[in-house]
């Protein structure tokens, strides 16, 4: 606490996904100057061909301090369902694929599906974000005959480039910003054999009200033979009555040591046929869904990625730093991504607070940010990997996080005693 004078800031804030624009909406709301930038267009943001839902839990009691009243009053527009309530569902139930019984009910704090898209909608009303604005470097000016000394400095693939005071990287898994601070070899994640199908498709209403019927967002199931993890859940629902306008999520995700030989996952056809060939295997409604998917169907595979090289980076001074998956990448199996990019982004916001007050520097602050973040994601990175190894391993799924600690945040330490 060195600075007694309130201070101006601008922060610099790189990807309008969920957490840079929240953070942006946090820092409007306190009065903070910031420039948003998205590499993508305001055209291709809104048609990108890959959307998602995702469970949003204990990372809801985050949202409001950033948000307006107004915003956050109408905060259930970017559920998949915006006519559900918080309450209407208590978990995840999950089945044995074979034989379609429950195994267990996965605990989570009050989940509820928000889209990704709708979030961003509706998180981007009042920001000016700068669309098309890809960001490939940053780094701190060090020219003492520049006014702008020891400020940051932003550059952009069309040459353009912006200068403030800090920047926060908010881009997402693939993160530029974490390459400009700590190095391209660093910066990379690491592919683990888990793959993933992960489509959005619209069922006819009988099929739609039937999987509706066990959990009104998500189901989820694992196939005791080979592992693979069959999820479904509600994706978008234009109008509660007519299920024949509700599109879902439909995922098939299963450790790639048991792929046959004979599989071809190289191509879409091969793919489409491996998915609906485990299909057959299921029970209802998991099979029904397989056969429902026409042929010609694109079904997109990713290999599951993690930042096993995290460690504390350096943010010269508090001048750099990372929010979201930019600062803790993981795979998708405990649904903590979401959650956490969301603490990140409030944390942030209040640290800015303090600067913007003269109560504290930048440097102390954002050192006390990164090292909780860094704790935080380095602990859920490492929880969320065992549990997508566990839940593709029959033998192992009651003792995996989800059975043990189900959807919940863990704490550093509890990791070892909860899996
Ligand atoms: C299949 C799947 C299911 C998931 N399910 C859940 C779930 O159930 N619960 C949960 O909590 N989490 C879940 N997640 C994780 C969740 O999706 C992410 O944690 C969350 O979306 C991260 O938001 P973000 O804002 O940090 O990053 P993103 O949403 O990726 O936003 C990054 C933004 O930065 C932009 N950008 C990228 N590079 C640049 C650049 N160089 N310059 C400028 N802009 C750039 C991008 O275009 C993008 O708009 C899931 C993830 C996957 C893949």
């Amino acid at each position: 606490m060195t600075n007694s004078t309130k201070r101006d800031l601008h922060v610099l804030i790189v990807g309008a996904g969920t957490s840079g624009l929240l953070v942006a909406q946090g820092l409007k709301k306190n009065g903070i100057a910031f420039t948003i930038f998205e590499s993508e267009t305001s055209t291709t943001y809104q048609t990108r061909p890959r959307e998602w839902g995702m469970t949003l839990h204990w990372g809801a009691s985050h949202i409001a301090s950033c948000l307006p009243e107004d915003l956050a009053a109408r905060f259930h527009e970017a559920y998949a369902d915006p006519s559900l309530t918080p309450d209407a569902v208590t978990g995840l139930p999950i089945h044995n694929g074979k034989t379609g019984d429950l195994i267990l009910e996965m605990g989570a704090d009050q989940p509820v599906r928000v889209s990704r898209k709708k979030m961003r909608n509706l998180f981007s009303e009042g920001i000016d974000v700068q669309y098309g604005k890809q960001v490939v470097r940053a780094y701190v000016i060090e020219d003492s005959s520049s006014h702008d000394n020891g400020r940051v400095k932003i550059e952009f693939r069309d040459g353009d480039h912006a200068v403030g005071d800090n920047v926060v990287g908010t881009d997402g898994a693939k993160s530029l910003l974490r390459e400009s601070i700590v190095g391209f070899e660093d910066a990379q994640l690491t592919t683990i054999p888990v793959n993933l199908f992960n489509f959005s498709y619209r069922f006819d209403p009988e099929l739609s009200l039937r999987i509706r019927e066990h959990n009104k967002i998500f189901i989820n199931s694992i196939h005791p033979d080979h592992g693979t993890m069959y999820w479904l859940s509600i994706m978008d629902v234009p109008d509660p009555d007519k299920p024949e306008t509700w599109s879902f999520q439909v995922m098939q995700s299963w450790n790639d040591n048991t792929t046959p030989p004979s599989v071809d996952l190289a191509t879409n056809e091969g793919r489409l046929k491996f998915f609906k060939a485990r299909c057959e295997e299921y029970a209802e409604p998991w099979r029904s869904v397989g056969r429902a998917v026409k042929d010609g169907t694109t079904i997109p595979m990713d290999r599951l990625t993690y930042w096993e090289k995290s460690k504390k980076w350096d943010n010269r001074g508090g001048r750099m730093t990372l929010c979201g998956d930019a600062a803790h990448p993981m795979t998708p199996h405990r649904g903590q991504g979401l959650n956490n990019a969301l603490q990140d982004a409030s944390n942030f916001v209040s640290i800015m607070v303090s600067v913007s007050k003269g109560s504290a520097t930048l440097a102390e602050v954002v050192q006390a940010y990164d090292d909780e973040v860094l704790e935080r994601g380095q602990t859920e990175m490492d929880i969320s990997l065992k549990q997508s190894y566990f839940v593709h391993d029959w033998d192992k799924l009651m003792q995996s996080p989800m059975v043990k600690i189900g959807m919940h945040q863990v704490k550093k330490g509890e990791v070892e005693e909860s899996a």
